[in-house]
């Protein structure tokens, strides 16, 4: 976006909420004329047309003397500055600014803005102009037009996800069988897939016992025979009397029977045309009940006959060029129904590249388009705030902690969207970083707002931020689903009004009918437990505000290009000093006596414990009554004379803060818990975590739940107690013992589970991949990442030439959404 645009959007900010204020000319700190006049000038200097310079000239006049006359006459320049302002408006986007409505003043929803041809053109190279610039009509052709398909089948396609011609393309098999090798019956042996051309010589069926039907075919080349056999389907020997002395084509695995050669449930198919189902290297589909390989095939081959030699590459000649790829309709052909091995290599590494190219893209084009909308806030008051909160803290930051502050400060304070990750491994520091974008949010006049994945991180932010910033004159509200109802509407009352700077909740923030004052700031803790869609739910709830999001879920760099490709990244990659490594101990069912005494030995000194009860992933219930068993044997026979406390997701807003708030006093020796406590609690006294059947659990959670200790100067320890039955279960227990580090955990826990699993449910954001594998293919992720981010950089909005395909293709083919990439 160019200078002038920014400067105007700046300009015209204030304008509704000094509306509102009806002229009391304090929407901006230090004064709205004043504020006025200051951009003026800056965009007196930007302007590129005497028009524009007269129209901001007028608008000086306005303002020159806003601050001398009564409320009534201000209104008046009010009005008459919009007026200016909407004119304006006409010279820079084309469009009118504001409308009054209702005595308010509204933002008119910007169009989107048509880029001048003549202009562009000139700039562009001739060679991209002269190619294909849309997607070919048949591309978004219904189905059923399809040959072979029809009502009938279009609706079983449906069910796969196949709707229009080109789904039908893009679906890819899943698997291919080789039966490309062609033999004569007499050189065959048993174990081969091959491909055998035969006449249909004799048909015969034998029940050799009750409900048993066995068919078997027999063809002959001359040099033997083969059979050909099927159990319980009859329909085949009616089918093959039909045709007997005709020739069929046979493809399976070969076996002997008694001195026969027979394959078990041949692909077969009649000689003549082109084979699809034997006699070469044959697709196989995903597919459900309802439609069959042989038909998807026949009409995947249908579909590539009729349109095959009309589709358009689409991804840019360097690309193509670069990389040696087959052509759009060659690669087509190929992943289908390729002729060689060597063929269907080179199919799959272009789509492999492309698919991921295209999630680039698209990460690439957000990323653009973030800087190109309206700027975003400016936040660069607060600098008082800041210090004084450091001032009183007991410790001095981290040099990571100072080095991510600096970033995001230097994000914060200038006019465009901050749009970062904050990454630290658990018990890092993040807190206190985000406490400092809050201070200079609210500073700088704005309101804050902290999403946390659970009521009891959110409740352990609302106290800690309660007890440090109320004292420094700022307002601080907790918004989670348990208010009652007259809680809740007194708080969004006061959270509309602007009465509370900084909003602490869950994802009830981000419920409807929740709206803030001027929203400046958005802070989601513990990212990985929520969806991208909902980090951009409550990022809408403010005018472009600034975001922040943190996570201790240290993801390998692969998969961060991919799901948080559009952020921009800091690290804290150290810990705050004193912290003792925790020391992790994997203990059998045998070593509780043992650990037992430790516990106590620890509670002696002044320490706490956590235990973590075995997950039971079937119901919350489950795991509820298994944490509730837990408790009373720990209370009533094996720690008779400690404290224990008891916490679970069932239990009440209020109970679960008042058994939080002991345990953080101290006043709870064993905290007895599921795994609600699982991500953000910070308890520094609380030097012992034992996870019961610790196999049950995932490598990232055992890691977060680790996390729960080390965070304070003395020595934790986390004891798995655990017996795993399978290997991989050892092996998570043997990673955890041998590591802290979250980077290490994280790349482990990746290779043992795969992305998909990695990510789990609630890790949205992943792309389903079909033919890529995101750790497999790791460098053409970045060599397609790199080349995506070229395109944009050279063509922000893909409206040159050829790429203008490319784009048509990413939005038509994969239902791309501009604004929000919500790949989940
Ligand atoms: P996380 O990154 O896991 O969210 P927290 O922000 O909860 O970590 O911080 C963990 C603990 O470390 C807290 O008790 C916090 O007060 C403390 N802490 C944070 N920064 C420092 C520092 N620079 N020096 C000492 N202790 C710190
Ligand atoms: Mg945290």
């Amino acid at each position: 976006m160019n200078e002038i645009k920014k400067i105007f959007n700046k300009l015209i900010k204030p304008f509704p909420i000094e509306f509102k204020l009806k002229g009391l000319n304090t929407s901006v700190f230090g004064g709205f004329a004043t504020y006025i006049l200051k951009w003026s000038k800056k965009l007196k200097c930007e302007a590129d047309t005497s028009e524009t310079i007269e129209l901001v000239k007028q608008l000086e006049d306005i303002f020159s003397n806003y601050k001398d006359v009564t409320l009534d006459e201000r209104y008046e320049k009010l009005e008459a500055g919009v007026k200016v302002v909407n004119k304006l408006g006409q010279k820079i986007y084309r469009q009118k600014i504001f409308k009054l409505k209702n005595n308010k003043l509204k933002k008119v929803k910007r169009k989107k803005s048509k880029v001048k041809q003549s202009n562009k053109r000139k700039s562009n190279n001739v060679q991209l102009t002269s190619q294909a610039k849309k997607l070919p009509d048949f591309w978004e052709q219904e189905v059923r037009y399809v040959k072979g398909v029809g009502e009938y089948w279009a609706k079983r396609l449906n069910k796969l996800e196949v709707s229009q011609v080109s789904d039908l393309l893009y679906y890819f098999p899943r698997d291919y069988n080789d039966w490309s090798q062609r033999k004569k019956i007499a050189d065959l042996t048993a174990g081969q897939e091959v491909t055998v051309q035969g006449k249909v010589v004799n048909i015969n069926q034998i029940s050799p016992r009750q409900g048993l039907k066995i068919v078997k075919v027999g063809i002959s080349d001359g040099t033997g025979t083969l059979y050909g056999v099927w159990f319980n389907q009859a329909y085949r020997k009616k089918y093959f009397r039909k045709r007997k002395g005709e020739v069929f084509l046979f493809s399976g695995e070969v076996k002997y029977n008694y001195g026969r050669l027979e394959i078990n449930n041949p692909h077969y198919e009649e000689l003549g045309g082109e084979n699809l189902h034997t006699g070469r290297i044959v697709p196989v589909y995903p597919t459900t009940k309802g439609i069959n390989q042989k038909k998807l095939r026949t009409i995947i081959s249908n579909a590539l006959d009729k349109h095959g030699d009309q589709i358009p590459e689409f991804l840019p000649d360097f690309i193509i060029k670069k990389y040696n790829f087959s052509n759009f309709a060659t690669a087509l052909a190929d992943i289908h129904f390729p002729d060689r091995k060597e063929d269907l290599k080179q199919a799959r590494k272009r789509f492999a590249y492309e698919e991921l190219f295209i999630l680039q893209l698209g990460l690439a084009l957000k990323k653009e388009g973030v800087k190109e909308k309206v700027a975003g806030t400016k936040h660069n008051g607060g600098q008082e705030l800041v210090k004084e909160y450091l001032q009183q803290l007991s410790f001095e930051l981290t040099s990571a902690q100072k080095k991510v502050w600096k970033e995001i400060k230097a994000d914060m304070g200038s006019i465009d969207q901050m749009n970062r990750l904050l990454q630290g491994d658990v018990g890092a520091g993040k807190t206190v970083v985000a406490t400092l974008a809050l201070l200079r949010a609210v500073g700088s006049r704005f309101q804050g707002a902290l999403m946390a994945p659970t009521e009891i991180l959110a409740e352990q932010h609302y106290l800690g931020l309660k007890e440090d910033l109320e004292p420094l004159g700022i307002s601080v509200g907790l918004l989670v689903g348990s208010l009652t109802d007259k809680e809740k509407e007194e708080l969004v009352t006061k959270i509309e009004a602007g009465e509370i700077d900084v909003v602490i909740g869950t994802h009830a923030l981000i419920q409807e009918g929740i709206n803030f004052e001027q929203l400046g700031l958005v802070i989601v803790d513990e990212q990985h437990r929520f969806g991208v869609r909902q980090r951009a739910t409550l990022q809408e709830k403010g005018d472009m505000p600034d975001v922040l999001v943190m996570t201790a879920t240290p993801i390998p760099r692969t998969l961060a290009l991919t799901v948080y490709g559009d952020l921009d990244v800091s690290v804290i990659d150290e810990l705050p000093p004193g912290r003792k490594p925790v020391v992790t101990e994997w203990r059998t069912q045998q070593a509780r006596p043992k650990l037992y005494s430790f516990i106590r030995d620890q509670v002696q000194e002044g320490r706490q414990a956590y235990v973590v009860c075995p997950l039971v992933e079937e119901s919350e219930k489950l795991n509820v009554e298994s944490a509730t068993e837990v408790f009373l044997r720990f209370k009533e026979e094996i720690f008779p004379n400690l404290k224990l406390g008891l916490l679970h997701g069932q239990l009440k807003a209020t109970e679960k803060e008042e058994v939080m708030e002991s345990f953080r006093k101290g006043e709870i020796d064993i905290l007895v818990s599921t795994t609600v406590i699982e991500v953000g609690v910070d308890v520094p006294n609380a030097t012992i975590m034992v996870i019961e059947d610790a196999q049950r659990f995932g490598l990232a959670q055992l890691h977060q739940l680790r996390g729960r200790v080390g965070r304070g100067k003395y020595q934790s320890y986390c004891i798995l107690v655990s017996d795993p039955k399978t290997d991989e279960g050892k092996e998570r227990m043997r990673i955890m013992t041998e590591s802290n580090d979250g980077f290490v955990i994280a790349e482990e826990d990746l290779k043992l589970r795969g992305p998909g699993e990695f990510f789990g449910t609630r890790q949205h954001g992943m792309p389903d991949l079909k033919v890529a594998d995101i750790i497999r293919d790791q460098k053409i992720l970045e060599k397609a990442r790199e080349d995506a981010f070229e395109v944009v950089y050279n063509d922000p909005k893909l409206e040159k030439g050829k790429h203008r395909l490319l784009k048509k293709f990413l939005m038509k083919s994969f239902n791309y959404d501009f604004e929000l990439i919500d790949i989940s």
